[in-house]
């Protein structure tokens, strides 16, 4: 048996992986703002305290591995979006790293197949891996929620890339899955927008292996990643998408 922290374990891709890894026979501890072993909102400097001291606690002995899944899709709050999908989620790993190193575990992020649409030298990107959350959100006044979705993706990526080599020294394999387009509540709240629905739509229906995927193929590759099988899997950006990323950038890798 595994000792797994996720956080974003409530619904979605996170509620996928959370049953596949109990179903396996592991212990999973799950910190969400709606329910699970821990009650957090990620977003607030205290939340993630809470967090971060109630997954200590329960696993006093190390992590196998922590997943940060919790997310806001592009039409939330800019603010929400990129202080839960980027600086929470740094947050919480540099703060569990110390338990995962003890067990040689991996950290797993989850970014975007919509990362590659924004390029790393965006102010907003830079902002974010400058580490500064108090300036990040209070540059964002003149930006959408699609470009500081993607830029929290984008920065997150090149945090975990920058990361790989530091934390593999310290007993941690770090790596990032890239899911496409998947059917979860967060796209459910895309899909009902009257801007981006028919976007989001349209982008689906694009996918070259299928349409949309289901929570569960993602979060397959997931428990992949967080295997002793993938053991020399680190520092991998690991696309699972039905081919859009290729379709839209094929030569480049
Ligand atoms: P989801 O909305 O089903 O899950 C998100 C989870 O995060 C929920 O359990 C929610 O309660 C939790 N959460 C949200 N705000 C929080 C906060 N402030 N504090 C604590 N928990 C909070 O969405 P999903 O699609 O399963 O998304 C999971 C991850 O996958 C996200 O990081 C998302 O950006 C990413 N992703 C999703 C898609 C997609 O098409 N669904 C594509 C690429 C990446």
């Amino acid at each position: 048996m595994k000792v797994y922290a996720m956080t974003g374990g409530a619904t979605g891709i996170g509620a996928a992986l959370r049953q596949q890894l109990a179903d396996a026979g592991h212990r999973v501890i799950s910190v969400d703002i709606r329910e699970g072993d821990i009650i957090a909102d990620l977003s607030t400097a205290a939340g993630r305290e809470t967090a971060l001291t109630g997954v200590r606690e329960l696993a006093a002995d190390g992590l196998d591995g922590f997943i940060a899944c919790a997310g806001l899709p592009p039409v939330a709050p800019v603010q929400l979006i990129a202080s839960v999908n980027y600086f929470a989620a740094v947050e919480m790993a540099a703060g569990l790293k110390d338990l995962v190193g003890m067990r040689r575990g991996t950290v797993l992020l989850v970014a975007s197949n919509s990362a590659p649409m924004i390029e790393n030298d965006h102010p907003f990107v830079q902002s974010c891996l400058a580490a500064d959350e108090q300036a990040t959100l209070a540059s964002l006044a003149d930006l959408n929620g699609q470009s500081v979705y993607a830029g929290s993706k984008r920065a997150l990526t090149v945090w975990m890339r920058r990361n790989v080599v530091a934390w593999a020294k310290a007993g941690v394999r770090l790596n990032a899955v890239a899911p496409g387009i998947t059917l979860t509540p967060l796209t459910a709240q895309v899909f009902a927008d009257p801007e981006l629905g028919d976007v989001m739509r349209q982008f689906g229906e694009s996918v070259p292996w299928g349409e949309a995927a289901q929570p569960g193929q993602i979060a397959n590759v997931m428990r992949f990643m967080l295997s002793e099988e993938a053991d020399f899997v680190c520092g991998s950006v690991f696309f699972v998408d039905g081919g859009s990323d290729a379709m839209l950038r094929s030569d480049q890798f």
